[in-house]
């Protein structure tokens, strides 16, 4: 059952495109199972079959799942004109269909999920299921006295657009020369929701990072701009 076409196998671990694939079958660089393979469009079983190109064993990997400390100056998308993207920090991927779940702005930092797994991305982004979001800031401007009711009551922003209660904690409450710290944990991702948020009450997000999402928590060992592979745990308690 589990077969696909060797041309779509090797493209998808980055191998060339299909008619470069079908340039390298013919010139007898491909073997399936230590057999030279002419036809790249033939039917195998990833899970069973050794594909190899010039000798080298390809093992296919169908998805892949990375926590990445995004940084600053790096815009959450697959593809950009200016400037670098979250996909290309990824320099040891397999694959070459990774994106990220969500979007973090280009001058937030912290925990950005990437993968090429629809169905897991569709789940944590679902409005419906409401996934807490804890984001860590700093903030300029005094933070209103009842900040944290306003917040648990939920804001109308600016636009009208009405916010879910969220759970502000106050780790230091500056003055008006100081910056105040604060951890906000949100269950809905909109447009520049925590800048919004606090803008909302008269002070504004200097800095800005992301904490978790879901039970995924951004590993401090990362420092900004470094990834590594979700562990087994990570993806099992995600899922
Ligand atoms: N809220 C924002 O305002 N920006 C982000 O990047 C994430 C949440």
């Amino acid at each position: 059952k589990d077969t696909i076409r060797l041309d779509k196998y090797l493209t998808e671990m980055g191998e060339g495109t299909r008619s470069q694939i079908k340039e390298m079958a013919r010139k007898g660089r491909i073997s399936v199972n230590g057999v030279t393979e002419k036809k790249s469009e033939r039917k195998i079983s990833p899970s069973s079959d050794t594909v190899a190109v010039d000798g080298r064993n390809v093992s296919y990997v169908e998805y892949e799942y990375y926590m990445l400390h995004k940084p600053q100056g790096v815009v959450s998308a697959t593809e950009d004109r200016l400037h670098e993207t979250v996909v290309d920090l990824i320099t040891d991927r397999k694959r070459d269909d990774l994106f990220p779940v969500g979007r973090l702005d280009i001058d937030t930092e912290g925990l950005l999920l990437l993968t090429n797994d629809g169905d897991l991305t569709h789940r944590l982004l679902s409005p419906k299921k409401h996934v807490d979001k804890v984001y860590y800031a700093k903030i300029e401007g005094m933070l209103p006295e009842d900040a944290k009711d306003r917040m648990a009551e939920g804001l109308v922003l600016s636009d009208g657009t009405e916010t879910l209660p969220a759970d502000l904690e106050v780790v230091r409450r500056g003055d008006l020369s100081e910056l105040s710290e604060i951890r906000l944990t949100i269950h809905e991702g909109k447009f520049h929701q925590v800048k919004r948020m606090f803008e909302t009450l008269g002070c504004r997000v200097v800095y800005l990072k992301r904490l978790s999402m879901g039970t995924l928590v951004l590993d401090e060992a990362l420092k900004p701009g470094e990834y590594r592979p979700l562990t087994h745990k990570e993806l099992e308690l995600l899922k």
